[in-house]
C-alpha cells in the first residue's frame, strides 16, 4: 500500500497498477505450476532426477515467487519486476530441464512459447486447436517414440509435459486477457472524460452565448434608433462611424447566434418552432437587413421576387439565420462593385432558394470540407474574418427542417448556394 502522506506521480502509479495485474497472474501460475508438479511427482517416479532434489527446486521457486511478489514492497513494482520474474522463471525451468531430460525437453520448452504467443494472437477456439495439436504431439512422441527411456518414465515425462503445457496455455491466455482489459478500460476512461469535457464545453458555450445575446440585441436596437435619428442630426463622419458600429454589432449578433446554435446542435437541445412561413416576406425582410452593409461595400443586392406567394414549413427565425448567413457570406467573399442576386422558385414539393454571387469562388480542394465545423478556406492573409461556423450551422438547420443545402462554385467567377424547404401550399395571384 502507498502511504497516505507520500506523493506519487499519478502516471507512475497507473503504470505500477497496470503491471501489478501481470504480477498477480505470474504469481498465481507459479504456485499452480509448482503445486501441480509437486503432486505429479508423487505419481511419477523413476525420473532422471531424485525426488528430493526436485522438491528442493520446487520449494526454492515457491519461496522465490513469494518473496518477489509479497515481501518486496508494492512501490517497487512495475515492468522491471515482471520482466525479471519472467527471466528468472526461464532459468528455473531450464535448471529443471537440465536435470531431467536435457536438451530434448528444452526444445519442447521453447515449443511452449508458440502456445504463449498464440494466446495473444488468436481467437480462443483457434488457440485451443493449437494447444490440442501440441498436446497430441507430446502424447504420441512421449508414449510411442521416446524409446531411449523406459516405458514408465515415458508416461511420467508425458504427464509432466502435459501439465506444463496446460499451465503455459492458461498463463498465456490470462496475460493476454489482462492486457485487453487494461486497454479497453483505458479507452473507455478516455472516452468518458472526452464526453464529459464536451458536455461541460457545450454547457459553457450555451450559457455564455445566451447571456451575451440580450445586451447585444439591446445594443443593436439603440444603434438602429440612433441611426434613424442621426441621419439628420449628426455630421457625416459621425454618422459613418455609427453605421460601422451597427454593422459590427450585427456581425457580433450573428456570431453569438451561431455559437448558441452550435451548442444547441451538439447537445441535441435545438428545438424548432415549425410553422407556415411566407418565403416572399422572409427573403424580402432578410435582404433589407443587409442593404446598408451591401451599400457600404458597393455590392449590389438584387432581389428576384417571385410573383406567387410561396409558403413553406419551417422555423422563421432559424430560416432567417440561414439566409442571413448565406447573404452575409456572399457579401463578405465578393469584391467591391459586384452583384449578388437572391431568389426562389418551386421545385416539385420543395421551395428552392438561391443566393448567387460573382465573388472569389471556392477552390476545388475546399469544396468537400465547406460544411464542416470551424472549416475556413485558407485564401490569403486578406481573407475576411470569420469562424467557420456559419455553413455548418446553416446545413444543420436546413436539414433539420427537412431540406437540403448545396452549392456550385468556380474560382474567380462566383458561387451560388441553394437550399430547399418543404412547401406547404400554393396561393395564386400575389
Ligand atoms: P466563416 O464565413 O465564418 O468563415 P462559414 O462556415 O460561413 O464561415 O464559411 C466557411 C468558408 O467557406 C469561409 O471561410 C469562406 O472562405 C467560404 N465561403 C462561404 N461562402 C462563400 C462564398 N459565397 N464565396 C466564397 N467562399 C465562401
Amino acid at each position: 500500500m502507498v502511504a497516505a502522506n507520500q506523493t506519487i506521480d499519478p502516471a507512475v502509479l497507473q503504470e505500477k497498477e497496470k503491471y501489478s495485474r501481470y504480477e498477480r497472474i505470474a504469481e498465481t501460475f507459479t504456485y499452480l505450476g509448482v503445486f501441480g508438479a509437486f503432486i505429479l511427482s508423487f505419481l511419477t517416479f523413476n525420473l532422471p532426477i531424485d525426488r528430493l532434489s526436485l522438491w528442493k527446486l520446487f520449494g526454492f521457486v515457491f519461496v522465490f515467487a513469494f518473496i518477489w511478489f509479497r515481501v518486496i514492497p508494492k512501490k517497487y513494482g512495475g515492468l522491471w519486476k515482471v520482466l525479471t520474474y519472467y527471466y528468472c522463471s526461464i532459468i528455473f525451468v531450464w535448471i529443471g530441464v537440465h536435470y531431467t531430460t536435457g536438451v530434448g525437453s528444452l526444445v519442447l520448452f521453447f515449443f511452449y512459447l508458440t502456445v504463449f504467443s498464440a494466446a495473444a494472437a488468436l481467437e480462443t477456439k483457434y488457440f485451443i486447436s493449437v494447444v490440442a495439436l501440441i498436446a497430441l504431439a507430446l502424447v504420441i512422441e512421449g508414449l510411442f517414440f521416446s524409446s531411449a527411456f523406459a516405458p514408465e518414465l515415458r508416461l511420467n515425462l508425458t504427464i509432466l509435459h502435459l501439465w506444463a503445457l496446460l499451465i503455459v496455455a492458461i498463463f498465456g491466455k490470462s496475460v493476454f486477457n489482462a492486457q485487453k482489459i487494461a486497454e479497453e478500460s483505458g479507452e473507455s476512461e478516455q472516452l468518458k472524460t472526452a464526453k464529459q469535457i464536451d458536455i461541460v464545453k457545450n454547457e459553457f458555450v450555451f450559457i455564455i452565448s445566451n447571456k451575451l445575446r440580450q445586451p447585444i440585441l439591446a445594443l443593436l436596437n439603440y444603434l438602429q434608433a440612433s441611426l434613424k435619428l442621426g441621419e439628420k442630426q449628426l455630421s457625416a463622419d459621425l454618422f459613418d462611424l455609427l453605421k460601422k458600429t451597427n454593422e459590427n454589432a450585427d456581425r457580433l449578433a450573428s456570431l453569438v447566434n451561431d455559437l448558441s446554435d452550435l451548442s444547441r446542435i451538439e447537445s441535441q437541445k435545438l428545438k424548432l418552432n415549425i410553422q407556415n412561413v411566407n418565403l416572399n416576406q422572409l427573403v424580402g425582410s432578410t435582404l433589407s437587413d443587409f442593404s446598408m452593409v451591401a451599400a457600404e461595400k458597393t455590392v449590389k443586392l438584387i432581389y428576384q421576387p417571385n410573383f406567387e406567394t410561396v409558403i413553406i414549413s419551417g422555423d422563421p427565425s432559424r430560416l432567417h439565420e440561414v439566409l442571413a448567413n448565406l447573404i452575409d457570406n456572399a457579401i463578405k467573399y465578393s469584391p467591391a462593385n459586384s452583384q449578388i442576386s437572391v431568389g426562389f422558385s418551386k421545385e416539385g414539393a420543395m421551395a428552392q432558394v438561391l443566393i448567387r454571387d460573382s465573388g472569389f469562388g471556392i477552390p476545388d480542394e475546399a469544396k468537400a470540407h465547406l460544411f464542416e465545423k470551424f472549416y475556413r478556406v485558407n485564401r490569403s492573409s486578406s481573407e475576411p474574418k470569420g469562424t467557420g461556423l456559419g455553413l455548418f450551422v446553416a446545413k444543420e438547420l436546413v436539414e433539420r427542417q427537412g431540406g437540403k443545402i448545396w452549392f456550385d462554385s468556380q474560382v474567380g467567377r462566383g458561387t451560388t448556394f441553394f437550399f430547399t424547404l418543404p412547401l406547404v401550399k400554393e396561393v395564386k395571384g400575389k
